[in-house]
């Protein structure tokens, strides 16, 4: 195996060619789409600027999450949500760009103000 062009992951074919940009606390932006386990950004062939926009955006994930007060939303929430989703998608596409060939690459939006607002 060659762990330079494959990422090991906890898939039982122990690699993966398809993963998933999606933000969540304390995590990194990537993971693989089979096994949903959270892979290491330092292994992912991408430019270090985009990782660093990667990581940057990750640490706005939850923004609209009012975390005191019982996880509700905060007033404009759905509004960051939304922004921090259209962000990721373009983060997404330019991860595509660069592994095109390598690895499937999709990206999974958050829901959370979504899902909060319809209740
Ligand atoms: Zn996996």
């Amino acid at each position: 195996m060659d762990s330079k062009n494959t990422i090991r992951c906890l898939c039982k074919q122990r690699e993966t060619k398809e993963l998933k940009v999606e933000g969540d606390v304390g995590a990194d932006p990537i993971w693989c789409n089979r096994c949903n386990c959270n892979l290491e950004i330092d292994e992912i062939s991408i430019s270090l600027g985009l990782k660093l926009e990667l990581i940057h955006w990750m640490g706005k994930y939850g923004e609209w999450i009012d975390w005191d007060n019982d996880d509700e939303i905060v007033p404009n929430g759905l509004k960051l949500e939304d922004q921090h989703n259209k962000q990721g998608l373009k983060l997404t596409k330019q991860v595509q760009k660069q592994l095109e060939g390598q690895y499937i690459v999709v990206f999974s939006p958050s829901t959370f103000a979504r899902r909060y607002a319809s209740k």
